[in-house]
Parts: C-alpha cells; sequence; structure tokens
C-alpha cells in the first residue's frame, strides 16, 4: 500500500460537467485546483466511446442551446452542434404523426390536430402555456407553486390525449419518468429551453463539451483512475480524502461533485437518493426508415405494441449527424426507462418488434447490436418540492465544498451552474470573494417565499 501524502488548496472530486467547469473557473483565479476521477476519463455522464466506425454517447441525451450558462462556460461554434427539429415523430396506432411547435411550424402542428393526436382543447391550452412561459424568466420559473407535471398539465387545461400521446414519451424521456411525476418547475425550465433553442449533439458526441473545458485546465492536474474512499477529518472539519489505494492528500478545500449517493455516503450527510435509471441502445439498421432530424416518441406503447412494451422514444443518430456511423451506415438509438432486467438479445427482439411494427420497411431482421449501455444513476429523482431539499455549496463544515448536479438540477445546465457556485464557494473561503448576502441565481436552489 503506497502511504505517501501530499497537500493540494483545492481538491475537486470528480471530472464531470461540475468537477470540471469549478476546476477551471478556480484555477483562473489562481488557485491550485487539482481534479481526482474514479475512472478512466473525463465527463462523467457525459462521456462518448467509439465502436467499430460508430460513435456511442453513454446514454442517449442532448444538449439544449437555449441553456443561459452555455453562453459563458462554452464555445459553442467549436461544438459543431447538429441539431435535432424542433418537435416530435409520434408514433400513434401504427401512423408516424409529425407534432411540432405551432409558431415553428404551424402547418405541422395544424395537421397533427386534424389527425386527433392532440384535441382542440390541446391547442389553446398550448397556446396560453407558450405565452405564460415565454413572460416568464427562469428565476420566475423555479418560483412557481411547485406540483408533478400531471397536476400543472391538467390545470393549465390539457386533456388526456396530450398527456398519452405527447407529455408521456417526450418528458418521460427526458426525466426518464412516463408517470409526469417530475416537479412541473423542471418542466417548465425545459419547455422554455425548448422553445427559445434547440435541441442538439456536436458533431463528434456529447463528450465533446467536457473535452473542450478540459482544454483549459492545467496539465497534470487531472488525476484519473483515483476513486475517494473517505474523507480525512479532524473533529468535524475536513482535511483531505484517502483513496482506496491508501493513498491521501491533504487540501484546505475539499469539493465534492459526485453523485449524491457517493456524496451521502462520503459525508454521511441526508442528500437526495432516488435516482432514474435507463437503457440505451444503439442499433445498426439496414436502412434510414425515419426521414426526419426528429425523435420518435411512442404514444400509448401498451395498447399498440402489448403490455410488456419497453420503447420510450428512438432517434436515428446518423442522421442527426453523419459522423457518429462512418461509411454511410445507420445508426437507431433506442431508449428505454428505467433498468428491466433483460438480456441484450431481448433487447433487440423488444425494439425491433416495437419500432418495426410502424417501420415494416426498416427490415427489423437484420437489426444488429452495436452496444447497450444499462445507466443505473442517470440523474436524482425530482418531484415537486425537491428544490426545498437540496444541499447547499457551503456545506457549513470546515474544509468541504458541496458541487455536483445536486445542488441545482440533473441536467447539463445544472451541473456547470453548480460548477460555477463550488468554486465561489471556495473562493469565499479563500478570502478572494466576499461572502455577501445575495438574491438566489437562476436555477439554483430556490424555494417559494412565504
Ligand atoms: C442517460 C442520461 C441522459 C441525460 N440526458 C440529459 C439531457 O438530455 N440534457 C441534459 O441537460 N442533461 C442530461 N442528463 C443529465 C446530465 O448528464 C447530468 O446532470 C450531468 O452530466 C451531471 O454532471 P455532474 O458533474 O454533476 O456529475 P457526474 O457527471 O456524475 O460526475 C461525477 C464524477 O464523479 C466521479 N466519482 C464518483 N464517485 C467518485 C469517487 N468516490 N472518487 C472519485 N471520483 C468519483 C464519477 O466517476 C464522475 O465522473 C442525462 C444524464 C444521463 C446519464
Amino acid at each position: 500500500m503506497n502511504t505517501t501524502s501530499e497537500k493540494v488548496q483545492c481538491l475537486i472530486v470528480g471530472a464531470g460537467l461540475s468537477g470540471l467547469g469549478c476546476a477551471r473557473a478556480l484555477q483562473r483565479e489562481g488557485i491550485d485546483a487539482h481534479i481526482y476521477e474514479s475512472s478512466d476519463d473525463i465527463g462523467g455522464r457525459v462521456r462518448t466511446d467509439n465502436v467499430d466506425g460508430f460513435i456511442l454517447d453513454r446514454g442517449f441525451q442532448v444538449l439544449f442551446t437555449a441553456y443561459p450558462i452555455l453562453q459563458q462556460e462554452l464555445d459553442m461554434k467549436a461544438l459543431d452542434l447538429q441539431p435535432f427539429d424542433s418537435g416530435a415523430l409520434v408514433l400513434w396506432r401504427g401512423e408516424a404523426y409529425p407534432v411540432t411547435d405551432p409558431f415553428r411550424a404551424p402547418k405541422t402542428f395544424l395537421n397533427a390536430l386534424k389527425t386527433g393526436v392532440f384535441s382542440m382543447q390541446d391547442k389553446f391550452a398550448l397556446l396560453r402555456l407558450r405565452r405564460l412561459i415565454m413572460g416568464m424568466d427562469i428565476t420566475d420559473i423555479f418560483l412557481i407553486p411547485d406540483q408533478n407535471i400531471h397536476d400543472f398539465l391538467v390545470d393549465n387545461g390539457f386533456t388526456g390525449k396530450f398527456m398519452n400521446n405527447f407529455a408521456q414519451p417526450f418528458y418521460g424521456g427526458i426525466f426518464l419518468s412516463r408517470h409526469l411525476d417530475t416537479s412541473a418547475r423542471m418542466f417548465a425550465f425545459t419547455f422554455k429551453m425548448l422553445l427559445e433553442g434547440q435541441a442538439a449533439v456536436p458533431a463528434h458526441g456529447m463528450m465533446e463539451i467536457p473535452r473542450q473545458i478540459a482544454r483549459d485546465i492545467a496539465p497534470g492536474t487531472i488525476h484519473l483512475g483515483c476513486e475517494v474512499e473517505s474523507l480525512i477529518k479532524e473533529g468535524k472539519a475536513v482535511k483531505g480524502v484517502r483513496f482506496t489505494d491508501g493513498r491521501e492528500v491533504f487540501a484546505d478545500q475539499v469539493v465534492l461533485t459526485v453523485p449524491s449517493g457517493s456524496a451521502a455516503k462520503l459525508t454521511g450527510l441526508q442528500l437526495p437518493l432516488d435516482r432514474r435509471s435507463t437503457i440505451t441502445a444503439y442499433i445498426e439498421v439496414p436502412v434510414d426508415f425515419n426521414h426526419e432530424r426528429a425523435i420518435m416518441l411512442f404514444a400509448e406503447p401498451n395498447k399498440y405494441a402489448g403490455a410488456n412494451s419497453l420503447v420510450n422514444s428512438a432517434v436515428m443518430m446518423s442522421r442527426i449527424s453523419h459522423d457518429y456511423a462512418s461509411d454511410g451506415r445507420h445508426l437507431l438509438c433506442v431508449s428505454i426507462i428505467g433498468e428491466p432486467k433483460i438480456s441484450d438479445e431481448q433487447i433487440l427482439e423488444v425494439c425491433s418488434r416495437e419500432i418495426g411494427n410502424h417501420f415494416p420497411q426498416s427490415k427489423p431482421k437484420e437489426w444488429k447490436i452495436v452496444k447497450i449501455y444499462r445507466i443505473p444513476w442517470a440523474q436524482f429523482t425530482q418531484p415537486a418540492g425537491i428544490f426545498g431539499r437540496l444541499p447547499k455549496a457551503d456545506s457549513g463544515i470546515s474544509g468541504l465544498v458541496m458541487g455536483g448536479e445536486i445542488l441545482c438540477h440533473s441536467s447539463i445546465q445544472g451541473a456547470l451552474e453548480a460548477g460555477q457556485l463550488s468554486a465561489r464557494e471556495v473562493l469565499i473561503r479563500c478570502g478572494k470573494l466576499p461572502r455577501e448576502t445575495r438574491r438566489p441565481r437562476r436555477t439554483e436552489n430556490m424555494q417559494k417565499p412565504a
């Protein structure tokens, strides 16, 4: 066992977006900040693999270009973003219906109405909701009375048709639950992001985002393959960390940017522990059967594909970015919510049956699995009322600063914002910034004023 010990000014645990953003902000202020990451590369939940000429993100995810923090944290042009079409292709009772923002593509929206995917009441509810949310800034959105998405949609006049055919699969894919049981604030936030911008992926995969941030971090200050086993404490104060190989590193400030389950284990603090899981299946298909750059949503899957249906949504990634599949091949990405215990072969069978039902021309018998990712900790669960229970960057413990998405919400915006908040807390503790009472910013954990 290696028992040497060393000291740094600030030690950041985790090289996800939050840890990387925090390190970069601190190094810019002259702080000797080091990141220690347990896995073999940076990115955390935003990683990409190259497999047999395919680009595979570890779990289907997208960047919402309207996230306000992106202008401060990223060079958006350099990411070479490839946008999705706004809206979605709803697959309902054997037919495919494009559904979109009424203001961006009014004709398509009106056609969707004619088909019965939505009702007339939903049309007016959508226009009212659009006006309401466009009139709010993000701070206001995170102060709306919190309730779950289902109740929020009912209160705003939507019918079961809108819920079943659009909200369940679309927001099910975003929040990894079809029950519409996530906070309405998260719904309103993502709704605004979709109205104001686009969903997109970098041409060469989502990991281009953390890679871009890491390029600004001093060489030799990101340490991979270092799993923190415990915090070194003197009384209650945190003095450093101990790794699984027995090595110790001391620091004036330790910033924890790990998922909340790991943070709770390391600190003993009470943090939200419920999680959402997903399976992402990448499949090579012989035909590009979705001639849109839109996500395909499976409405009423149980009614149409049978009680054990699993597919929530799918997207032809090679159509969004040609670089995702080399040599003109076609890459389909299928999202399944939760963590059903089924084999890769069963997943392929289910995907080809459920999607093939809608697209018989897709030659489902010729589909081949490229890779399947099972992601047990994709997001922390964000029910109504969660925002009052999230930790602050200032843990109240000497030497310990909290970081990671858990400070804000589970998203790229939330993780990058958390990186800024924890860096700010370190700078305050180092005497480089005054601790002033301030209004909470943007999406930071806010509570409704009494
Ligand atoms: C499948 C999926 C789909 C998503 N879809 C979207 C989307 O479409 N849009 C969106 O905005 N967001 C999406 N998200 C959420 C977004 O990716 C996350 O909110 C964000 O990446 C979290 O960043 P983070 O830095 O807080 O945490 P993480 O990325 O989890 O980083 C934490 C790091 O800490 C490391 N670590 C953990 N324990 C230890 C330890 N003991 N010692 C050392 N290192 C440790 C981990 O290896 C990891 O690298 C999605 C996430 C997933 C998984």
